[in-house]
């Protein structure tokens, strides 16, 4: 596999105790599909309170700037180095802010400093932090069913003593 940028082929990275392919320049890190778990366990830690206030903060400060700069939609598009398809910009998790390129078959291309930043990020318990996102969405998500459910219910009950 070759760079996409600067097409010198891919380079093994030892990381963790398994290897990633990265540019020799040091550009970008490729993570396969399925490559990404793995790490994640590997890496992360129980952290505290405070440690996830602090985390979260970070993190919403990327997530802006990665939705603005998806938004203004002008960085170059890489290619697949697996498949050579032009890769989409995608966040590389849910939560985090690492914007990255992705290969629905293949994987992620992240900038060499974009992996830095996340392998700290799920150092300092950015799992954690996704899987608190998700709880408090799903609950939000209740919250909105439940509300619409009662104003159906309240709805039903107007049609019915019009009717009479
Ligand atoms: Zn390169
Ligand atoms: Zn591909």
């Amino acid at each position: 596999m070759k760079c996409p940028t600067c097409s010198r082929a891919f380079v093994r990275l030892p990381f963790l105790g398994r290897e990633l392919d990265a540019c020799p320049r040091g550009e970008w890190v490729w993570i396969a599909r399925g490559r990404l778990a793995p790490f994640s366990k590997a890496i992360q830690r129980r952290p505290s309170r405070r440690d996830l206030a602090s985390l979260e903060k970070e993190c919403a400060a990327r997530e802006k700037a990665v939705a603005r700069a998806l938004k203004r939609g002008t960085a170059p598009h890489q290619r697949c180095p697996e498949c050579e398809e032009r890769m989409a910009h995608q966040p590389l998790s849910r939560v985090g802010g690492i914007l990255a390129h992705c290969c629905i078959n293949h994987g992620f291309l992240v900038a060499r400093k974009g992996f830095e930043t996340f392998v700290d990020f799920l150092a300092r318990g950015g799992e954690t932090l996704a899987r608190q996102r998700l709880t408090k969405r799903v609950a939000q998500i209740a919250r909105e069913a439940k509300a619409a459910q009662e104003r159906e219910a309240a709805g039903d009950l107007f049609s019915l003593l019009m009717s009479r």
